[in-house]
């Protein structure tokens, strides 16, 4: 009998052992980098001359490993393999799918430190965000495959005399998944096993930042029994096969995690329907955040500081959820704002591959100058009072950086950054403190610390964000605890590891037999 579903427990680093066992995994890792990586198509390992070179964030000089770049011809004889291999998969029992998914879990579950050690280097980060992250892949794989056999029971209608009635999912066809750099092992493994379980080929292009953990996730799929054909891995250069692969006339639909700027992109092309194309295409679109805290006049200052240090600073603010805003009543904001800067003073900055530091390396030079160019424009727009320096001789490291006193309006308060920096701003009564939280034009996650239920109840209805949390901070969604997903311009509100995700990646039919 399959248990019912629970989460991954996260390790413990604070135990030695624990410690003694991951820094076993980063030396056995370290041994591994720099290979090649080939693609991934019909079951075949392809090595092209073309290379896309993943580094080390935290140490530029250190190759992670050199993948294979596909092309459109690549992307062609994929869609070809996937739409051979949809013959037969989508006729596999949602029992058969899903024991392929639980047999990649245990696999990755055994090696779950090794993972965690690729994400280390491949993403730099640290130890406890690599480890949830690795958590969080096996939870997809667990939760959906669990729901896809709740699923393929369809669902209860009426039948009448003489008429009966049955209303049931299948699968769609092949289609393409892209996922972020940001949780290389967890959403990679989610937005391609969940079109996958429910019966759809997948056509997996990774981040160039992180194609290493990506493709072992390919190996471990394929070592779990997946067929051939069912996922393929296409890592390239988004201006060669980004829009092809969004364009072609037999992608069914586009599981997408990143951008404002790319999502919108994504759903724009996907409604253009293209020469031989016989289907609508579907856009599943996960895309930025600028998300508040909330900080009330009555609340624990405490929890306030600390929901806020570890929602900004965890693995480097570098998370949709991530929070850059602390909105601070009047009679509170000085005392939140000493304890949230006493508290950022602990953090420690470094290579995780090295030590255990609390934040690692940006990702790219690209992210890191973005970085420093809103913390020069943080300097204009309000006062900082905290960090800002940063230091990209050996990584792309950037410390943990507060600024106070940032008009609402102001674009510290409503761009999306994805770096370590807070801005705090000042609201005179809860009605404000909310206005404030809901003016921007994103609206993923959000945080309300409070003691006052008229207030909290106020918020569940008004503050406008598709995950809503209370005296706690705004990161960390849990599968199958906290569904996440955004409204307005952070996505189309899919609710990852929710009981309403499947149902993007599936059609259901009506059959009604006269008798
Ligand atoms: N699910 C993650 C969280 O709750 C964020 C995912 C993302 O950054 O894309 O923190």
């Amino acid at each position: 009998m399959v248990l019912p579903f629970k989460h991954e427990p996260f390790t413990d680093f604070s135990v030695e052992q624990n410690r003694k066992e991951f820094e076993a995994a980063l030396e056995q890792v370290k041994g591994q980098l720099g290979q090649d990586y080939p693609l991934v198509i019909n079951g075949e390992k392809i090595f092209t001359d073309d290379k896309l070179v993943s580094y080390n964030p935290g140490n530029k000089e250190e190759v992670v490993g050199r993948v294979s770049k596909a092309t459109k011809q690549h992307v062609d004889q994929a869609m070809e393999s996937a739409e051979e291999a949809f013959k037969t998969w989508r006729k596999w029992t949602a029992v058969e799918r899903a024991e392929i998914l639980y047999r990649a879990a245990a696999i990755v579950r055994r090696r779950k430190h090794e993972f965690s050690a690729w994400l280390v280097y491949d993403g730099n980060k640290p130890w406890g965000q690599a480890d949830a992250d690795t958590a969080e892949g096996i939870d997809f794989m667990e939760y959906y495959a669990r729901h896809m056999i709740e699923l393929a029971k369809g669902k209860e209608i009426n039948d009448r005399v003489g008429e009966e009635n049955t209303y049931f999912y299948q699968a769609m066809g092949p289609g393409v998944t892209i996922p972020p750099w940001n949780f290389a092992f967890a959403i990679v493994a989610g937005t391609t096993v969940a079109p996958i379980v429910a019966g759809n080929p997948v056509l997996l292009k990774p981040s160039e930042n992180t194609p290493v953990i990506a493709y072992k996730l390919v190996e471990v799929l394929e070592e779990a029994g997946l067929p051939k054909g069912v996922v393929s891995f296409l890592p390239g250069d988004p201006a060669e096969i980004g829009d092809y692969l969004v364009d072609h006339p037999s992608t069914h639909f586009i599981n997408f995690t990143g951008s404002r700027a790319t999502g919108t992109r994504i759903i724009e092309r996907a409604s253009k329907v293209q020469e031989g194309q016989k289907h609508l295409k579907r856009v599943i679109a996960e895309m930025g955040g600028k998300d508040t805290i909330i900080v009330d006049d009555n609340a624990d200052l405490d929890l306030a500081a600390e929901s806020i240090v570890y929602s900004a600073f965890g693995f480097s603010g570098q998370k949709c959820s991530a929070c850059s805003r602390a909105v601070i009543h009047k009679d509170v904001y000085d005392e939140v704002l000493e304890k949230t800067i006493d508290k950022a003073k602990e953090i420690t900055v470094g290579n995780p591959a090295e030590e255990n530091a609390y934040m690692g390396a940006v990702v790219n030079q690209k992210q890191f100058d973005k970085i420093k160019e809103y913390t020069e424009i943080g300097k204009k727009e309000g006062e900082l009072v905290f960090g800002g320096e940063t230091d990209d001789s050996k990584g792309y490291f950037v410390h943990p950086t507060i600024f106070k006193d940032v008009d609402p309006e102001a674009r510290l308060m409503q761009e999306e950054i994805f770096g370590p920096v807070v801005a705090f701003t000042k609201a005179n009564d809860f009605d404000e403190l909310l206005d404030i939280a809901n003016n921007t034009e994103y609206g993923l996650t959000g945080a309300v610390i409070s003691n006052n239920r008229e207030h909290l109840n106020r918020a569940r209805y008004d503050f406008h964000v598709g995950n809503l949390y209370f005296n706690r901070g705004c990161t960390g969604a849990i599968v199958g605890y906290q569904p996440f997903g955004g409204f307005k311009m952070s996505g189309t509100d899919s609710k990852a590891g929710g009981p309403d995700y499947l149902q993007h990646f599936l059609e259901a039919k009506t059959l009604s037999q006269a008798f």
